[in-house]
């Protein structure tokens, strides 16, 4: 995948968490539970949490790819 910003090729790589990370629109403060909106970015929590990622070193970017995840809502 090349960088949105810059174009360069991008480092395949991975996203990773001791808990499930999701992204929203509106930050949870308390309870960390994926809203109907919310999107889901790695596995569960009971399978060390992973999604793929590629970063770019030159912008200091990382891209997600979320569209082969069946998690996500
Ligand atoms: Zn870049």
């Amino acid at each position: 995948m090349n960088c949105p910003i810059c174009g360069k090729e991008m480092e395949v790589g991975y996203i990773q968490s001791a808990r499930r990370v999701f992204f929203t629109t509106k930050k949870k403060h308390v309870f960390f539970v994926v809203g109907k909106k919310d999107i889901i970015l790695t596995d569960d929590n009971f399978t060390c949490p992973t999604g793929p990622a590629y970063n770019c070193s030159y912008c200091k970017k990382i891209v997600i790819d979320y569209k082969n995840n069946e998690n996500y809502m």
